[in-house]
């Protein structure tokens, strides 16, 4: 059931419209996956259907058990709603490459890892949540999706407000909201729904746009973004951030029969409209007046350790000069080296889950790959033998379970590959083969 003053507000809002959106509601969710330049093909069997927002985005006419394939936990594509990804139409329009870019509200991930994607080897993306729980799955898909272009943080609004000032060229704020576009998806949020926390949710936006509002450049970009549709939340916030913070409002294009609706200002998605859930989302440039460059202040306060068998990591990756490796008691992490005095200056005060990703653990006298390193796409695949496996060896080694392996291998780390995705690393030790998937990823129910 709909909430009833959920029925009066939109039928205030739509007018007779209102009952389809109401029909929408009552359908099944549609299931789209936004594909990973890791792998060019698609190999689901069901109708796929392309998203006309997102050249990576294909809709699915069932939605298959995830968990089940392994390319999913390989990170070949991400299980993303297709509202989302018209977050591609802003970025293509306003969002150069060589940004810095913060994600304030970055779980469980599906826009950080299109930001990440869009920013490539030029840019560099934080990608930021507060909630204890949601930061560690954040961190998982961000190391499954490769790009090694980001920092995954766990601090407050407020932080980067303070201690980031004019840094980020753009911010996104995906808001935490009443949730009203999940509603076909998400039962709870229909529970959880009532005016009062419409309101609630308006205020608590406001406040993460006062607190993070220093950090965003003059002249940068604001992108603001809801999965709700009511105008507390979307329209009245974003005149909100026009008048009170100092902003101006820019255009999106898009194609007519995408099936937008045009807000006061901003856009709105709705399920009966368009084939997905619903968002709002709109762009401001912030208003541009003289400031002082952030500068990080490295020199002296930053000490970084020797890295131990330097020579034979940087071997384990494609273009080793891209990549600053830094060494922090056992492990070793490869970040952009472009940005490798920005991101030393920022560790010193934001809590990093993730940096870049993560290279080598040192073991005995040696060094060994840890598992974030076969995600990444700066891999060089031959640095290790390939052990190509099949599905129910996959399975096994994503459980975390011996492997069943029939062929001779040789000693030492191999790279598993499945359907040429790299899957992770098992190590040879003569008797048995080490499994060495993060225990903390594994799957634990089929
Ligand atoms: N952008 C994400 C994506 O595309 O996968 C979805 C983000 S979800 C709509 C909003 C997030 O905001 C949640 O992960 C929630 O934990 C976080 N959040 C809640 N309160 C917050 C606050 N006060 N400041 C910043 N983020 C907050």
């Amino acid at each position: 059931m709909l909430p009833i003053e959920f029925i009066e507000r939109m039928h205030q809002q739509l007018g007779s419209e209102a009952e389809l959106l109401f029909r929408a509601l009552e359908t099944e969710p549609v299931t789209s996956i936004r594909l990973n330049d890791k792998r060019d093909t698609l190999s689901f069997a069901c109708d796929i259907d392309e998203v006309p927002w997102h050249i990576d985005g294909y809709y699915l006419s069932e939605r298959p058990q995830f968990t089940l394939d392994p390319l999913f936990h390989a990170g070949a594509y991400y299980v993303q709603e297709a509202s989302s990804m018209f977050l591609q139409q802003v970025i293509d329009q306003y969002l150069p490459a060589e940004s810095i870019v913060l994600d304030m509200c970055a779980a469980p991930g599906g826009k950080s890892t299109l930001l990440s994607q869009h920013l490539g080897k030029e840019g560099l993306l934080v990608s930021n949540e507060v909630d204890r729980q949601r930061v560690f799955i954040l961190s998982e898909n961000i190391q499954k999706w490769g790009n090694g272009n980001t920092i995954v943080t766990h601090n407050r609004a407020e932080t980067f407000g303070t201690k980031c000032r004019n840094l980020f060229d753009c911010v996104l704020v995906d808001a935490p909201c009443s949730g009203e576009g999940m509603f076909r998806k998400d039962m709870q949020a229909r529970e959880e729904w009532s005016v009062k926390n419409v309101q609630l949710c308006a205020e608590r936006q406001r406040a993460i746009l006062m607190d993070l509002w220093d950090s965003l450049k003059p002249g940068g970009l604001l992108i603001y973004s809801t999965c709700t549709f009511n105008h507390e939340e979307n329209e009245d916030n974003v005149l909100w951030i026009t008048d009170c913070l100092g902003a101006e409002i820019l255009p999106v294009d898009y194609e007519p029969d995408w099936g937008i609706v045009e807000g006061y200002p901003g856009y709105h998605f709705f399920p009966h409209r368009t084939k997905g859930e619903g968002l709002y989302i709109c762009a401001l440039r912030k208003n541009d007046e003289s400031f002082v460059p952030f500068s990080p202040k490295v020199k002296g306060t930053v000490k970084t350790m020797p890295v131990e068998f330097e020579k034979e990591i940087s071997s384990w990756l494609q273009n080793p000069d891209d990549w600053a490796i830094r060494q922090s008691d056992r492990f070793t992490t490869a970040y952009p080296a472009r940005y490798k005095d920005l991101i030393d200056y920022l560790s010193t005060f934001l809590t990093c889950i993730c940096t870049g990703f993560g290279v080598s653990e040192k073991r005995g006298k040696g060094a060994a790959p840890q598992h974030s390193l076969s995600m990444a796409k700066a891999l060089r695949k031959d640095a290790f033998p390939n052990v190509a496996v099949n599905l129910e060896q996959a399975l096994c080694f994503l459980r975390t379970e011996a492997l069943p392996l029939t062929e001779h291998l040789n000693l030492g780390h191999h790279l598993l590959t499945y359907e040429d995705v790299p899957l992770g690393f098992v190590k040879n030790v003569g008797n048995r083969l080490n499994n060495t998937y993060p225990n903390e990823w594994r799957i634990r129910k089929l």
